[in-house]
């Protein structure tokens, strides 16, 4: 679980989070919308310690994120993370893509990892491009081999930060179909996305935050048909 309690973060004098306040139950997905510059990114880096907070907490599996190194480091083997632009490696092949991670920070043995990051490539149906170099990749095959190398390091929590967003329209659905996959075995996932398919699909509760606050939470339902406040209302209308 992540519980995220009176979340307040700074950019220099820039209040960019305010107050958050998020729970996240083991198996649920959460998805995250708004307006550029609302601070999604910010909160889901926030919770891997890619950035870092001045007040408040973040509990993830029941360690709290702290100034303790040692937290810090059991807190990022638990949580996995996808970015928009794929963040791979571009002078290392696919396959060693998924495999240097689990050789240099779990210290697996190469043949385990070569077969683990084979398996995982199977799962997103890529196993053909393991020999391949990113660049020789479509974005949609480039997003996909991310996810599998996040997956070898078996996370128990899946952060994806607009994964589909830098890809072009035909590829998005291969990317989805594959988080809806993870969804489905149960994964725990905290999904910033304007995909609002795959938000009423597989969500179980959709968050909407504007100026680093949470401005609105609910089931996927009752969010897009019945959203409560004024300007959930008029970001749904610009995005659909
Ligand atoms: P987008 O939808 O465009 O990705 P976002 O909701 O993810 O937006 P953030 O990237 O979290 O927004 O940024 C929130 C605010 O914080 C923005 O005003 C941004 O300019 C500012 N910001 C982000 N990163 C930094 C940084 N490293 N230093 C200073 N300001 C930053
Ligand atoms: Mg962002």
């Amino acid at each position: 679980a992540i519980v995220i309690r009176n979340l307040d973060k700074w950019y220099g004098n820039y209040h960019v989070l305010r107050n958050v306040d998020l729970f996240v139950k083991p198996r649920e997905r959460i998805v995250i919308c708004g307006p550029s510059g609302s601070g999604k990114s910010t909160l889901i880096r926030c919770v891997n310690h890619l950035e870092e907070h001045q007040r408040g907490e973040i509990i993830v599996n029941g360690t709290a994120l702290n100034e303790s190194l040692k937290n810090i480091d059991t807190i990022r083997r638990d949580v996995g993370m996808v970015f928009q632009h794929f963040n791979l490696f571009p002078h290392l092949s696919v396959l060693e893509n998924c495999a240097l991670p689990q050789i240099l920070s779990r210290r697996t043995r190469r043949k385990d990892a070569e077969e683990r990051a084979m398996q995982f490539l199977e799962r997103v149906r890529i196993p053909d491009q393991a020999r391949k170099f990113p660049g020789q990749l479509s974005g949609g095959q480039q997003q996909r081999v991310a996810i599998a190398r996040a997956l070898c390091m078996a996370p128990k929590v899946m952060l994806f930060d607009e994964p589909t967003s830098a890809l072009d329209p035909e590829m998005v659905k291969e990317v989805l179909d594959t988080m809806v996959s993870l969804a489905e075995e149960g994964m725990t996932m905290i999904v910033v996305t304007h995909e609002m398919g795959f938000a009423r699909r597989v969500a179980n509760r959709v968050v909407f935050m504007d100026q680093g606050m949470i401005v609105e939470s609910n089931v996927p339902d009752a969010f897009f048909d019945a959203p409560a406040n004024e300007r959930t209302r008029r970001f749904l209308q610009q995005i659909v």
